[in-house]
């Protein structure tokens, strides 16, 4: 099937881009200063090829300034990323083989599902075929199927988001970021949208950074959570290992204050 096929090429991409055999993803010692503040300060983090690993903590500790340094929408003061054994901090977003779902879906309100599906092909110059299968590809991987035609204001929340996940993907990043992606949907809704996210996102092995302050969510998608406190990374592990042994009276409490 166009699905098989589709994630054969994708891990055969993999391979041949393989650098680095540990770590796909690592984040050396990076900072970024808004005046005196330290919103991100020398953090330090190696993900895993095809791992699913979210950002927790409170608001304003600094998740979504590093995520969009990963990205490349905000340029680090110190420190390194690098994306397969290579530096990626001095390329342009579109260079990076990222991609980035926000809260607010920011789909582009005049165009179709399938020309938002489409828009960041048509972007970096694909053949029109390529991007005719791609986008076919993604509403049928993100149950969009009878969608594609429609304007986002005709779509549900969920669906939307749906949208925007399959944008991000449609360019076959290697490093997929969420920024509190479902945190706008209601939560049977948001339940479903983890479950389904993280079964895609295993199937198609992308490496998934999830900033999340929902910690239900974080615990029920992620291989590692990396919990953030003031611009500092303060414990990394499994969700179990961080239940179990909380690394400070921080994160101890952080993770009492919802349950
Ligand atoms: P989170 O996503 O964890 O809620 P952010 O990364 O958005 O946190 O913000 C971290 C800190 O940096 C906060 O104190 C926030 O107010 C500050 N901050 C974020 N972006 C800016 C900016 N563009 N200018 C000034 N301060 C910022
Ligand atoms: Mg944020």
């Amino acid at each position: 099937t166009i699905l098989n096929h589709d994630i054969q090429l994708n891990s055969d991409q993999r391979s041949q881009s393989g650098a680095g055999p540990d770590f796909d993803l690592e984040i050396q010692g990076v900072s970024k200063r808004f005046g005196s503040l330290y919103a991100v300060n020398n953090s330090s983090l190696a993900i895993h090829k095809g791992e699913i690993i979210s950002f927790l903590g409170p608001s304003g500790c600094g998740k979504s300034t590093l995520l969009n340094m990963i990205a490349g929408f905000i340029q680090p003061d110190a420190g390194d990323i690098r994306l397969a054994g290579r530096s990626i901090v001095d390329l342009p977003p579109n260079k990076r083989e990222t991609g980035m779902v926000f809260q607010h879906y920011a789909l582009f309100p005049h165009m179709t599902v399938k020309a938002n599906i489409a828009y960041g092909l048509e972007a970096r110059g694909q053949p029109a075929a390529l991007i005719k299968e791609r986008v076919s590809t993604m509403l049928s991987l993100l149950k969009l199927d009878s969608f594609g035609d429609r304007y986002p204001a005709e779509l549900s929340g969920g669906q939307r988001q749906r949208v925007a996940v399959a944008r991000a993907l449609a360019p076959r990043p290697k490093v997929l970021l969420l920024d509190e992606a479902l945190s706008a949907l209601d939560k049977n809704l948001r339940e479903e949208m983890q479950i389904e996210l993280s079964l895609l996102l295993r199937q198609l092995q992308i490496t998934t950074i999830m900033v999340t302050h929902d910690q239900a969510e974080a615990f029920a998608v992620s291989d590692r959570i990396a919990i953030m406190e003031q611009g500092h990374i303060v414990q990394v592990g499994t969700p179990e290992d961080v239940y179990r042994n909380p690394a400070s009276s921080f994160v101890l409490r952080f993770l009492g204050s919802a349950n």
